[in-house]
């Protein structure tokens, strides 16, 4: 095919699929296929290269080079000119292949003999499969028609790859997603699961690649564009009023979908020979290429716009929505891209885990999985990619590791693992109903957090003694749309309900830093977690604080009221959110409500300004919640959300726990009960530390109670006091080798 006429890459395709449906083996095929694209093209050599593993690509089938480097010839991702073609995902077109810089002879190959090379990527969806190469003896530059056949070709080597038509002897030729993958994420719920995979949105599957009727594929493209303009415009009409960042995202849809360009390249490609669905295919996997190595964010956002795009196209197509008919496993755990909380709340607790390849510790659907607790990896690299559904899958949330298709040794080492914990929550579920005292007859409260209605079941099986933290924003971002009043009165209803007399702490509304309502219009701030947020909010712009409070008292109905305020820098700040609590009061007796039998009103001690408040506000505020995530987060000036900085320093820095202690005694002058509810009463070591420098109540996770109960039931605090005095009297940075030390020599 010198001249690259769509006619002949057509008849080209035509007999690769001949070769298909032919009854070979797998190598046998490829080795037809080889064969017919050097004799189509003209070229002395046609090679395949497919991935023997992540970082080697192995010569599968030639026609040209000596046969004796088939399976022998390996070389690493990024060496040679095949090598780079792979780790570029880049075609390489050069009349002087030896001349190239790179270039690695392979003497095994005779391939010195040719001079000109050119080398295609074979890549499904951004997956690097291996490399096309066909060389020839005359030192000639290919024709951009002939390049364009060739990818024309690849494009359907990688889809027979993935449909598993060149299966056969050899690691390269093994079938694809059958080998044990270990993926290293990170950590956004810690927690052990076994299961079977369970796609949110499972993989298109393209059996048919190659067009048997040109005009017919052209129709069907043609109709699919349309059915998929009309939705993204219904889309953007329903979504009038909503942020901007949406609004961009559909504009970026409809953009695409009635892009000149992107239409003619796919009509062109099923000139060529490809099938409609290939055609997308095809051009989505040009695309995926370029998001990886764009350097631009905001063209990274709309390659991924237009990834989107090019997937409910392909739905289209195939009419394969996100429901295949297969049935969720009894086992199931949730591999994503990523996941909005509704969905994920959807799922709810039938999930054993959930594996996602974006996603952040902070996400929302990160708060709904540690609601849910159910252990939760992000940002694991290629899980989409490489799992299928019904996969065996072994999910490590404390390691941040995915297993798929795992084999035996990891199989049983994993299952000790699991069972280790069990036998944990088995000592753990012994201690539930007796207290934390520790052995020197000292008594700490266990208290647990909570968010949602999801949580509540924990409330007993966990032994807390009530709810220390109600986080009441999780309600509205699991929403897309501001509640009404009477959904929250009914919700704090059932809260309380489901708490049968246990102490629940509501706190209002904190949003604002990592917590963005959808529905309501973000604000630009340089430094969010420094700006308009929590209590801030909520005293400039009443109205919403307002309605809450009206609906805590409500959902009350007679009961106890226990709330606080959060993100309190000062005491003025108390005092107004206070001002509107005993207004809100006055309207409601005057409308006729019942009232709360006892209120009480509490701040969280977020920033370190509020330690150094007048005495009077320790005099006058009902409780202390010490919000530690914060409050480390400001005393260091570290961002919890930031990776970089967020473990930099130890809660047990003694000048951390300076602060906390300077608390500790302002509050016991003033006889105010303190609280700490930060993730840090969840760690025991923390916890313990806590604990012995006077702290009597924590608020945790629910799975971290038992193990923070156990801990402190075997420690005596006065010796731990000890210990941490001598560290800091030592000019230890941290106390936290001194106490381990401890604990060691304890057992
Ligand atoms: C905290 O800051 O410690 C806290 C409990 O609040 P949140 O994590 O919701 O900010
Ligand atoms: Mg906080």
């Amino acid at each position: 095919m010198p001249d690259g006429t769509e006619s002949e890459s057509r008849k080209l395709l035509k007999r690769l699929r001949e070769v298909m449906a032919g009854s070979d083996a797998g190598q046998t095929r490829l080795d037809k296929i080889t064969h017919l694209i050097a004799d189509s093209m003209g070229t002395e050599v046609c090679s395949v290269y497919l991935f023997r593993d992540a970082e080697t690509l192995e010569l599968c089938a030639t026609e040209g080079l000596d046969a004796g480097a088939v399976h022998h010839t390996r070389m690493r991702l990024g060496e040679g000119l095949v090598g780079r073609v792979a780790r570029t995902g880049s075609v390489v077109n050069t009349p002087d292949a030896p001349a190239e810089p790179g270039f690695r002879y392979m003497p095994e190959t005779g391939e010195e003999r040719y001079s000109s090379f050119l080398g295609i990527p074979i890549q499904r969806l951004g997956e690097s499969l291996g490399v096309l190469v066909v060389q020839s003896h005359d030192a000639r530059v290919f024709s951009a028609d002939e390049v364009y056949a060739l990818e024309v070709v690849a494009m359907v080597i990688a889809e027979m790859t993935e449909l598993g038509a060149f299966v056969g002897e050899g690691a390269a030729l093994s079938p694809l997603h059958q080998q044990s993958v270990l993926i290293r994420g990170i950590s956004g719920q810690e927690g052990t699961a076994e299961g079977h995979v369970w796609l949110h949105e499972p993989r298109v599957v393209v059996t048919n690649p190659i067009a048997e009727d040109p005009e017919r594929e052209l129709e069907r493209l043609t109709e699919a564009v349309e059915e998929l303009r009309v939705g993204v415009n219904k889309m953007l009409e329903l979504s009038r009023g909503a942020d901007k960042e949406q609004l961009d995202v559909l504009e970026a849809y409809r953009m695409f979908a009635n892009s000149k360009g992107w239409m003619r390249r796919m009509e062109e490609d099923i000139s060529r020979g490809l099938s409609a669905e290939a055609a997308v295919e095809k051009e989505q996997s040009l695309a995926r290429n370029r998001i990886a190595q764009a350097q631009d964010s905001y063209l990274r956002e709309r390659l991924s716009d237009l990834d989107d795009l090019s997937n409910r196209l392909l739905r289209i197509l195939t009419g394969q929505g996100n429901n295949t008919g297969a049935d969720m496993p009894p086992d199931p755990i949730l591999v994503a891209r990523n996941i909005g909380p509704g969905d994920l709340l959807e799922y709810g607790r039938s999930l054993r885990a959930v594996v996602l390849e974006e996603g952040s510790v902070g996400s929302h659907a990160a708060i709904v999985a540690r609601a849910l607790a159910i252990p939760l990896v992000v940002r694991a690299a290629r899980i989409t990619t490489e799992a299928l559904n019904g996969d065996q899958i072994m999910v490590d949330g404390d390691q941040a590791l995915v297993h798929l298709r795992p084999d035996d040794s990891v199989v049983a080492a994993f299952r000790d693992k699991i069972a280790m914990r069990a036998e944990a929550q088995q000592r753990y579920a012994s201690i539930r109903e007796k207290p934390a005292t520790t052995l020197d007859g000292q008594t700490v409260e266990m208290h647990m957090n909570a968010g949602l209605m999801a949580d509540l079941p924990s409330l007993d099986g966990s032994g807390a003694e009530g709810v220390g933290l109600f986080r009441t924003e999780l309600q509205f971002l699991v929403r897309n749309k501001m509640p009404k009043r009477s959904e929250l009165v009914a919700l704090y209803a059932r809260v309380l309900d489901a708490a049968q007399g246990k102490r629940v702490v509501f706190r209002t509304l904190d949003i604002g830093s990592d917590k963005v309502l959808p529905y309501m219009k973000p604000n630009d701030e340089p430094n969010p977690a420094l700006g308009w947020r929590a209590i801030r909010v909520g005293l400039d712009k009443p109205g919403v604080m307002r309605m809450q409070l009206q609906a805590l008292i409500r959902a009350t109905n007679g009961r106890p009221l226990t709330l606080m305020f959060p993100f309190v820098a000062q005491f003025e700040e108390y005092r107004a959110a206070r001002a509107e609590v005993d207004k809100t009061i006055a309207r409601e007796r005057r409308l006729g409500h019942a009232l709360p039998e006892s209120i009480q009103i509490g701040a969280m001690l977020e920033t370190p300004s509020l330690a150094f408040a007048p005495q009077k506000f320790f005099d006058e505020v009902g409780f202390i919640s010490i919000g530690g995530n914060d409050l480390k987060q400001f005393f260091f000036a570290a961002d919890r959300e930031n990776e970089r900085v967020r473990r930099r320093y130890d809660t047990l820095n003694v000048s951390f726990l300076s602060l906390i202690e300077r608390i500790v005694e302002r509050c016991e002058r003033s006889n105010t009960p303190l609280s700490f509810c930060g993730e840090d009463a969840g760690r025991p070591i923390e916890a313990l530390c806590l604990a012995a420098i006077g702290i009597r109540s924590l608020s945790m996770r629910p799975a971290s109670i038992g193990p923070v109960k156990s801990l402190l039931r075997r420690s005596n605090l006065t010796e731990v006091r000890k210990v941490i005095c001598d560290a800091r009297h030592r000019g230890d940075q941290s106390v936290r080798s001194a106490v381990m030390e401890y604990l060691r020599n304890l057992s």
